[in-house]
């Protein structure tokens, strides 16, 4: 792309829902390529359907691409406040007769697809002026269609290559509505022409509008800029992402408490590669490395367990003060009470293996309060009988007789345990983890034991004694 002029990209969502993950990796792919470039990235909010479009929807918008970094430049563009000017570019379109009247009722319409062909027929397209006079002084209402010549359309997707449509295919749509309200097609080029739009870079549910688009272009005398269409994001039954994937909007994400970098990491990596090994970026990496040219065709396949790897990779890279003050962000009681190098071996401890914020105070409670309960499948399985609690108060009274309590003690403690009662240690760390964390997994379990202190452990080891086995 040598050729290339500083770029003008835009994101131009619909405030009809909130931030979802596919438009999030429209607006990535739009910021990454203008900042690759050193070009400018704007935001148009395309609220020109006033029933749908709520301004809950532009703020959650707005807030979600800045938690994600995704500043744009300028003030955004509301489609709402240019109505004027999309009503007179229809009048010049009338005017050159690149569009006409169309005064075909819903009943006329019905019965030409009743019919079998999806297609305006054409029925207003020649009509005369007195014709449509007649109809205007009769007070009848009339949509504005845009006058398909014959021919055929091509352009040259960023991505997809070459793409030709046959206007054959191609209806005589519509571009201002009876209300007089413009639609997509129109205000797009109109918007994008005016915003000096260079790259139009969208998803590929859009394509089938891009020869439309050109079309308009062409008659308005407009330069045309080059479109790109990023590939579908699809579930893993290769259907198009949805709610039913359980992939939510950018906000759950963020309520979650997972990192944006992360993230943004993830999203980058969905239609893109860098061409190496390398998986895990930060943005500004992301941005020196960024190619249109590396970017698939294929669907790019959401999936949640890598996108959890990615995260857990971001949390370790995370230094722990930011952690915990991520953490005070979405809890400010987390580990009240309890002394900052505390909470800051409690975050060391669980960095591995946590994904998200969220997942860090949901993992951590029994560093600050014993279980309330305990996993049953893990009591059945590892604390089957009276045994394990004979081994437990062997286990016990050495721990009792340690001096200096760390991770090293907790553990020679347990292997004299095992060994002096011929077990394997696992029948000992097993039933341990879960008196201690009610859980049937964790940290290491001797650093944790040596974190939580000698009578924190021999406390919840007695309780743990009077309520296993299970009955
Ligand atoms: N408002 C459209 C959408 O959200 C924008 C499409 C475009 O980028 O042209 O899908």
């Amino acid at each position: 792309m040598s050729d290339l002029k500083i770029p003008n990209v835009r994101f131009a969502p619909s405030p009809t829902g909130q931030l979802h993950l596919g438009s999030a990796r429209t607006a990535l792919f739009n910021y990454l390529f203008a900042k690759h470039h050193n070009g400018k990235f704007y935001l148009r909010i395309e609220d020109t359907d006033k029933e749908r479009s709520k301004q809950e929807h532009v703020e959650q918008i707005c807030s979600s691409l800045e938690w994600l970094g995704l500043e744009w430049d300028g003030e955004p563009l509301f489609q709402s406040t240019r109505l004027e000017k999309y009503q007179s570019v229809v009048q010049t379109l009338l005017a050159n007769n690149s569009a006409y009247r169309c005064f075909c009722s819903k009943i006329i319409l019905e019965a030409a697809r009743a019919g079998g062909s999806y297609q305006y027929p054409g029925t207003c397209r020649n009509l005369s002026e007195d014709d449509v006079q007649q109809h205007m002084n009769s007070g009848e209402g009339f949509v504005v269609r845009l006058h398909i010549p014959e021919g055929e359309t091509a352009f040259d997707d960023l991505i997809y290559g070459p793409v030709q449509v046959n206007h054959e295919e191609i209806d005589d749509f519509i571009i201002a509505r009876s209300d007089g309200h413009p639609t997509y097609n129109l205000t797009a080029v109109v918007d994008d022409h005016d915003m000096d739009i260079t790259h139009v870079i969208r998803g590929e549910d859009h394509i089938s509008n891009t020869p439309k688009q050109i079309l308009i272009y062409n008659v308005l005398g407009y330069t045309l800029p080059r479109f790109a269409h990023l590939p579908m994001i699809l579930g893993p039954d290769k259907k198009s992402l949805s709610k039913r994937h359980g992939a939510s909007g950018v906000q759950q994400f963020k309520d979650d408490g997972y990192l944006p970098d992360a993230l943004l990491n993830y999203l980058a990596l969905l239609g893109w590669n860098s061409g190496s090994e390398q998986e895990i970026f930060i943005l500004d990496e992301i941005i020196a490395l960024f190619d249109m040219g590396q970017i698939h065709k294929k669907g790019a396949v959401y999936d949640e367990q890598k996108l959890s790897w990615i995260s857990g990779q971001h949390m370790m890279r995370l230094g722990t003060a930011k952690i915990l003050e991520g953490i005070h962000e979405i809890d400010e009681s987390w580990g009240k009470g309890f002394e900052i190098h505390y909470l800051y071996a409690v975050l060391e401890q669980l960095k591995q293996r946590s994904k998200s914020l969220l997942d860090f105070i949901e993992q951590s409670a029994y560093y600050f309060n014993g279980p309330e309960s305990y996993d049953e499948k893990s009591a059945h399985k590892n604390w089957k009988d009276e045994s394990t609690n004979e081994f437990i108060i062997y286990y016990k009274n050495c721990l009792e007789a340690v001096e200096q309590w760390d991770a090293e003690e907790v553990e020679a403690s347990l292997r004299k345990t095992a060994e002096e009662n011929d077990i394997s240690a696992g029948k000992l760390i097993h039933p341990t983890r879960l008196a201690l964390s009610g859980f049937p997994s964790g940290p290491s379990l001797f650093a944790m034991m040596a974190l939580l202190g000698k009578d924190v452990c021999i406390r919840r080891l007695n309780k743990a004694l009077e309520i296993f086995p299970l009955k």
